[in-house]
């Protein structure tokens, strides 16, 4: 199994590297379909043997049946949810991250791995606008990344908090993304949900001030506001939100797992205004900056309140935790960690910040083509003129069954993945576009199917 002994691992090392830049080289890449479990019982079989397919037979394997019953989340025209586009750059890098066994959990083991995700970080503190003591760590998603800022908070409010208080509560947007209420299920907290502005759709400072007033401010730990909401791409009104957070003495955390990276395009970037006075910080890698799966980078304006509530204490453990040196795993749930944010750093150090911007910019130019060519049809309504990337819209006249057939339709015939959303009780559709190479000619193509 190991060893380097073994021909086989240069005939499987080609095999895998030819597969791994061939699929990099499709242009486009197949979008693929889902499977039943019959269906891939029938194609694959059982794959686990006593003495093992061999590794090129296991390849074989993955390529012509597993990988396509995968759907590319880098096609351009896979548009649901929040799609997945690395560089390639990005993606190539993953397979060197793999092959390197770095333990990143610890300045100790992984020092040269920790230095480079920690300038990608700083990179990403610049952008929003933290001081030069903030820091964080590289964690699996956004959900991941929420928690641990909540965690932090938590801490650190009843630390702080006056005798025989013990907050716990968590003030956020109506429109938070489910992480946030996982978070709050998790911790055993409670989620308190602010109505937005009736006309912007944002969570406002004043919207906040009369939700923590009415269940007393001294209750809650911390308040999250999003910067890019999933469903619509709303930036909350964050100046407002921190003047009230800095009033109340309450920790500021804003979730920016998709949004965050349209910090880097001027042209959206005064929506963000207020951004610097968050407490911590979450921005998704893998959503809107061209990183492969899984990587959500965790921001905290003091490294140090993150660090006294995540840092694990044990014997076995005394020699990393005793060191001054910056242990990643510190600052979030979790121990053990791979060098996630390698893939990213790696693509920032290749291309430099200048070719992110205009990624970024590239995919909003896209965006506000696909509002303006809905306003050109009489069968589409765009629901609300885009902040960034994402579009919901409607198709004027159809059901949620209408909406339902039309996007089986599309995927069935393997030409685009756009599923229906819904909003204030009402089925619509939406494009989230993050990939650069999602052209105008897609937008069209997809539009004319609705027709
Ligand atoms: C995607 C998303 C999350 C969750 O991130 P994961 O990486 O999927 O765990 C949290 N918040 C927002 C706003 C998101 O868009």
């Amino acid at each position: 199994m190991h060893g380097t002994s073994d021909a086989s691992i240069e005939e499987l090392g080609q095999a895998i590297l030819t597969y791994s830049e061939e699929r990099l080289k499709l242009d486009p890449v197949p979008l693929d379909r889902p499977m039943t479990p019959a269906q891939l019982e029938a194609a694959a079989g059982q794959t686990i043997t006593e003495g093992g397919l061999g590794g090129i037979a296991a390849l074989d394997l993955f390529a012509e049946t597993l990988a396509p019953a995968c759907l590319s989340t880098d096609h351009p025209r896979y548009l649901s949810f929040i799609p997945c586009a690395p560089s390639e750059a990005a993606a190539m890098f993953d397979l060197v991250v793999g092959a390197s066994s770095i333990y990143a959990g610890s300045w100790m083991e992984g020092s040269g791995a920790v230095y480079a995700e920690n300038q990608a970080l700083r990179w990403i503190a610049d952008l929003v606008g933290l001081p030069e003591r903030a820091g964080g760590v590289f964690v699996p998603g956004g959900t991941i990344g929420n928690l641990s800022a909540l965690v932090a908070a938590r801490h650190t409010a009843r630390a702080k908090a006056a005798a025989g208080q013990r907050p716990f509560r968590v003030a956020a947007t109506d429109g938070a993304h489910s992480s946030i209420m996982s978070a709050c299920e998790v911790m055993d907290a409670e989620f308190v949900g602010v109505p937005v502005d009736d006309q912007t759709w944002q969570l406002t400072g004043e919207r906040l001030r009369e939700v923590l007033l009415e269940h007393g401010p001294e209750t809650f730990f911390a308040v999250v506001a999003t910067s890019g909401t999933t469903n619509f791409g709303i930036v909350d009104d964050l100046a407002s939100v921190a003047e009230v957070c800095r009033e109340f003495g309450i920790w500021f955390h804003v979730d920016g797992a998709y949004g965050g990276a349209g910090l880097a395009a001027p042209s959206v970037r005064s929506s963000y205004a207020g951004i610097e006075h968050c407490d911590s910080f979450i921005v998704d890698p893998h959503k809107w900056l061209f990183a492969p799966f899984d990587s959500c980078a965790l921001l905290y304006r003091d490294p140090a309140l993150a660090r006294a509530a995540h840092t694990q204490k044990a014997s076995y453990l005394d020699v990393l935790t005793d060191a001054p040196e910056w242990n990643p795993t510190d600052y979030s749930v979790g121990l053990t960690r791979r060098a996630r944010g390698l893939p990213f750093w790696f693509s920032l150090a290749t291309h430099g910040t200048k070719a992110y911007t205009e990624a970024i910019e590239r995919t909003l130019e896209v965006t506000r083509f696909a509002a303006a060519e809905i306003g050109r049809r009489a069968y589409v309504e765009v629901v609300r003129e885009p902040t960034l990337s994402v579009v919901v819209f409607r198709r004027l006249g159809w059901s949620a069954a209408d909406y339902q057939a039309w996007s089986d339709r599309l995927l069935d015939e393997e030409f685009a993945f756009v599923v229906p959303t819904s909003h204030a009780g009402e089925t619509l559709t939406r494009f989230a576009i993050v990939n650069p190479l999602t052209n105008e000619d897609d937008i069209v193509a997809i539009l004319d199917t609705m027709a």
